[in-house]
Parts: structure tokens; C-alpha cells; sequence
């Protein structure tokens, strides 16, 4: 039995995996990002003593998905968003080593999310596949030849700031980075969001903030206006997947993330794009929903806590 830890912008889920990929226990908290990095990590650890209290089990090796670009040899965080207070910097693997005591991994969000469907979810018994995720912002993850390709920085992958302009009118869109026409600039959960109210004005005055879901629901009882921001978003997705599989000669795209709960509403744009911008290779691009919802991160987290304390095959 391994843990695996998702800490994310807002909460931070802890799971108990056996070999299987079965669940056999787990426990959230809310992130204390503005805190520090050692509260941060802190939180896990607790969580991880709580869970072994509760279940009489101990884990033989603990993962850590975490928002960021992180180095998986040093385990340390090399450079984050201002959300994470004294997150750049700090030393994961140190703290798990002074706390727990056993064997610990770090590996970033996204990379993460894509092991998770790699090992338990859509993306089961590939070698070449790519990940995106759409979430506050935009990320990507790419598997290579059966292994993670996270590039000499840590931050291959990073699709959210790439930029595009399909959509008429997205070259002014604002992006988090500070820049513009950035694919997260229109596909984010918080641009989906952004782009409906500019274009609904009164009528999106009684839209709750940060819900996705209710906007999803509106575009699926006929709020045009609604319904455009996620066409609009599946066409950049689109855009996005067609140009890394034609980069690296990808047959398969999973996409996750909480926008992709209105994937009924992102999906249209995404064939879309597909039917009119084919690789020219003539290979079939494969773009699925992600299958692991809101435990990918922690699960694929596992996933390389795992593979510290797999044996080793016979022979
Ligand atoms: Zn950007």
C-alpha cells in the first residue's frame, strides 16, 4: 500500500492505493498556500498520520502531486505561482524525509494527473501519449516512448501559454501570465467564465462565482451566450492537441481537468477543429476524457511512489 498526495491551489486530497489502484482510504484538507511551503507539506503529513490512525496501515512509500514546476531529482519546488506563499524553493522530499521516513516522490500536477490515467484511467497501456489539463489555468503533460518527458527545466508541456488565434478577437484576450491570446486565456475555467460575463452582462449578474457547473447548465438549457465560450474553448483545445501530436507524432490526447466535466460542451469544438486541420501524417488523433475526475493527481502520485518500492521483475 502507497499514498498519494494531490496538493493543490484550494484543497490538498490525501489516498491510500493498494496494487490494484484501488482507493482503500483517503482524506482532504484545505491547502494553506498562503501560508508556507512547510504548512503546505505539513498538511499531508498530518493527513497521511490520520488515515494510518483510522485504517491500522502504514505506507510503504508516499507521492506528491504538486502545482509548479518541481525537480523530481532534488524533490524540491523550483518555481511557482504567487497563490503558493514560499513554495519556489522549498524542500519536499526533505520534510517527507524528516517526517515519514520513507521513501518519497515529487512530481508535478500535471505530470501527475497524466500518470494517474496512464496507470489507472484513459490512458491505460499507452507509450506516446499527451496530457492537458483544464483547470483555474491551462497545463500539459507529455509521455514519450513510456516515460515522462518533463524536459532539462521541468516545464515541457506548459500548452496553457502557448499562444493562439482561432477564435476571431482572442488576440486581445488577457492571459494570467501577463500576456495575451494564450490557449489559457480562453480555456480555463476562469476565462470560460470571464468571456460569458463580458458577453452576457445583466443576465450573467446572478451567476455564482467560480461555478462551472451552473455555467455548463445554462449552455446546455440554451444560454447561446454560454454555449459559445465552451464551443470556443473546444476549438483552441483543438488547435492545441493538433499541433503537439503533429510535433511529436501523438495518436492519442487526454483531457482533464474540471472543465472537462462539460466536456458535452467542449468536445464539438475540439472535432471540429479535428474534421478541418487532419495531421498530415493520416494517423487518427485520439483526444478522450480524462476517466479519474478529481483523483487523478493523488492517484498518479501513487503511481511514482510506487514504482520507489516496486520489486524487481524476476529474470
Ligand atoms: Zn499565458
Amino acid at each position: 500500500m502507497v499514498a498519494g498526495v494531490d496538493i493543490g491551489g484550494t484543497s490538498t486530497l490525501v489516498v491510500f492505493v493498494d496494487e490494484h489502484g484501488r482507493v482503500v482510504a483517503e482524506r482532504g484538507g484545505v491547502t494553506p498556500a498562503l501560508v508556507s511551503g512547510e504548512a503546505m507539506v505539513q498538511l499531508a503529513v498530518d493527513l497521511i498520520a490520520e488515515l494510518s490512525a483510522e485504517t491500522g496501515l502504514s505506507p510503504a512509500s508516499v507521492g506528491i502531486g504538486a502545482a509548479g514546476v518541481v525537480d523530481p531529482q532534488t524533490r524540491r519546488i523550483v518555481a511557482a505561482s504567487a497563490s503558493f506563499a514560499g513554495w519556489a524553493g522549498y524542500s519536499v522530499g526533505a520534510h517527507l524525509d524528516r517526517e515519514l521516513g520513507i521513501p518519497n516522490s515529487l512530481v508535478n500536477d500535471v505530470n501527475a494527473f497524466l500518470l494517474g490515467e496512464l496507470s489507472f484511467g484513459a490512458a491505460r497501456g499507452l507509450d506516446n501519449v499527451a496530457g492537458i489539463t483544464l483547470g483555474t489555468g491551462v497545463g500539459g503533460a507529455i509521455y514519450l516512448d513510456g516515460a515522462l518527458w518533463e524536459g532539462p527545466e521541468g516545464a515541457a508541456g506548459e500548452l496553457g501559454h502557448s499562444p493562439s488565434y482561432v477564435v476571431p478577437g482572442h488576440g486581445e484576450e488577457p492571459c494570467t501570465c501577463g500576456q495575451s491570446a494564450h490557449l489559457e486565456s480562453i480555456a480555463s475555467g476562469r476565462s470560460i467564465e470571464r468571456r460569458y460575463r463580458a458577453r452576457a452582462g445583466q443576465s450573467a449578474a446572478d451567476l455564482p462565482v467560480g461555478d462551472g457547473a451552473a455555467l455548463a447548465a445554462r449552455a446546455r438549457a440554451g444560454d447561446g451566450a454560454a454555449a459559445n465560450v465552451f464551443a470556443e474553448a473546444g476549438l483552441m483545445i483543438g488547435q492545441a492537441a493538433v499541433t503537439l501530436a503533429a510535433t511529436l507524432d501523438l495518436g492519442h490526447l487526454v483531457v482533464g481537468g474540471g472543465v472537462s466535466g462539460a466536456w458535452d460542451l467542449i468536445e464539438p469544438g475540439i472535432r471540429t477543429y479535428l474534421a478541418e486541420h487532419p495531421p498530415v501524417s493520416g494517423r487518427t488523433l485520439v483526444i478522450s476524457r480524462a476517466e479519474l475526475g478529481s483523483h487523478a493527481v493523488a492517484l498518479g502520485a501513487a503511481s511514482s511512489a510506487r514504482a520507489l518500492v516496486a520489486a524487481p521483475v524476476a529474470g
